[in-house]
């Protein structure tokens, strides 16, 4: 079947939020309130900051308002990868934080068991399943460099499994797998939109004050405080934690850090057993092809299969926009990449299409600070691997609202900041330059050229 007849049904919107679960939203915060802690934003980031806020301190009067309804961007709307890397994967923070990394490494697993943890104390169903995930190599070049990653690994003391073709296609049969590393425990696959939901109602059950469709307007000093405006009333508070991701920042300086790159996924119907016997996946890992233009892929709890990565697309501008979220032409490329990977599964059709931002900034890995004299903080810049590190980002808001120095906030990765992106046109012709050199790449071996090498000395770089 032509790849596109396949999606004729899709439906463009994400599968994880036609859920029948989806809470209705609250309502919008009318007139003046006062509370200790303002957290802006509803994904995650926000979600967490409010529960561990209140966790920490349970008699912290705390107001959480979100422009539109809690969950609905990318938190809920992503692969549902939860994992325990800070860093965007092992291989960025070897290259960047090299001397830090086993902490790092150390703290991100301790982030990844708190989400667990928490998603047992407050009962929250979320699909929760500890897989882990596969890193798969399908060229030959791939496959030396997923060796040299699991000897670096070892040599921080951390343990992963090598798969050989045979042993890799035991796990999940796809004739173009050459081999693979297994990282068990390092990742958790979930319902991205049901953790966000069943953060929201641990939340309120905590006593967090949930405002939707509620957008923060402005943000400028009050007294010893900030006050926040919203469409039909003002926050007055005396600190503020920013959780606002790949939307425009509150805090003006911070908006050349972080760059909207679009990010797109597929979910197939449930497979049939037969369908399912075909290709194994017994163990329900996450899985994540090598190349600089990424697939991932997992199943859902009632086995369908979401695909999704491979195209990253930035528009000149740098905008958030509704319609970006349905891109024709890389639905069409992923279904016929997903055939690729799966000839057994011809005929199989797509249920749901659809794509989401990520807050990509160059250093690929979360970036936090202060503003107006300690009394704002923000993290932003996760790229797309948020879901765990957003938990870590909140513990850091909070910790630099507080003046605490941690040791999280002794991080070097903490303390330094990434390179801004260039203003346009610039930006664009960058990024650009870099897609097409990347793809280049991918097609030659993963040999890298002049301008990617460049960049790679500059530590800059383009991904999702
Ligand atoms: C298609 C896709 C797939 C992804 N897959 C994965 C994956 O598998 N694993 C992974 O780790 N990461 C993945 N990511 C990234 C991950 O989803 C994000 O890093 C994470 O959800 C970020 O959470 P957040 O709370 O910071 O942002 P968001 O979920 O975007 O939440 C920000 C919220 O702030 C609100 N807001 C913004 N401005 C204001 C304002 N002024 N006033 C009030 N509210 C405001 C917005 O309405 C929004 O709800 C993916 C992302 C996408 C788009």
């Amino acid at each position: 079947m032509d790849s596109a007849r396949a999606l004729s049904d899709a439906r463009p919107t994400p599968f994880w939020l036609e859920d029948p679960g989806r809470p209705e939203a609250l309502s919008a915060l009318v007139g003046d309130t006062t509370c200790d802690l303002l957290v802006v934003g509803g994904g995650y980031s926000g979600l967490w900051t409010a529960l561990i806020a209140k966790e920490r301190d349970p008699g912290l009067d705390v107001v959480l308002v979100e422009g539109h309804e809690v969950g609905w961007a990318a938190s809920g709307r992503n692969g549902g990868f939860c994992a325990a890397s800070l860093t965007h994967g092992f291989g960025n923070g070897l290259q960047r934080w090299p001397a830090e990394l086993a902490e790092l490494e150390r703290q991100g697993a301790a982030n990844l068991q708190a989400i667990e943890d928490t998603v047992k104390r407050y009962g929250i169903d979320c699909e929760w399943e500890r897989t882990g995930e596969i890193d798969v190599a399908t060229q030959p070049h791939q496959l030396e460099e997923l060796h040299e990653v699991a000897e670096a690994v070892a040599r921080y003391g951390l343990d992963v499994t090598v798969l050989d073709a045979d042993e890799l296609r035991a796990q999940v049969n796809s004739p173009t797998f050459l081999g693979g590393i297994w990282d068990r425990d390092g990742v958790a696959m979930v319902h991205p939109a049901k953790l966000a939901w069943g953060l929201k109602a641990a939340c309120l059950a905590q006593g967090v004050r949930i405002f939707e469709r509620t957008r923060a307007t402005e943000l400028g000093e009050y007294g010893s405080g900030m006050a926040v405006r919203t469409p039909y009333g003002r926050v007055f508070a005396r600190r503020v934690a920013l959780g606002t991701n790949v939307f425009p920042s509150l805090v003006k300086r911070v908006r050349p850090y972080v760059v909207p790159v679009y990010d797109y996924a597929l979910m197939t119907e449930p497979l049939t057993d037969a369908q399912l016997a075909s290709i194994g996946w017994s163990g329900r890992q996450g899985l994540g092809d090598s190349a600089n233009q990424f697939h991932y892929f997992r199943l859902s709890a009632d086995n369908r299969i979401l695909w999704g990565g491979y195209d990253a697309v930035y528009h000149y501008g740098g905008r958030v926009r509704g319609e970006y979220d349905q891109r024709p032409e890389t639905f069409r490329t992923l279904a016929g990449n997903f055939l690729r990977c799966f000839p057994q599964l011809e005929g199989v059709r797509f249920s749901h299409a659809w794509g989401g931002a990520i807050d990509t900034c160059t250093r690929f890995s979360a970036f936090f600070d202060t503003a107006y004299r300690g009394r704002v903080a923000y993290a932003a810049g996760f790229t797309g691997l948020g879901v765990g590190a957003t938990r870590f980002g909140a513990e850091v808001m909070l910790d630099l609202l507080a003046g605490e120095r941690t040791e999280r906030t002794s991080l070097e990765m903490v303390r330094s900041k990434p390179l801004p992106f260039p203003p346009e046109p610039v930006r664009w012709a960058g990024i650009e330059i870099t897609k097409w050199s990347l793809d280049r790449s991918d097609r030659n071996g993963g040999h890298r050229n002049l301008w990617l090498r460049a960049m790679d000395r500059l530590g800059l770089g383009f991904d999702s």
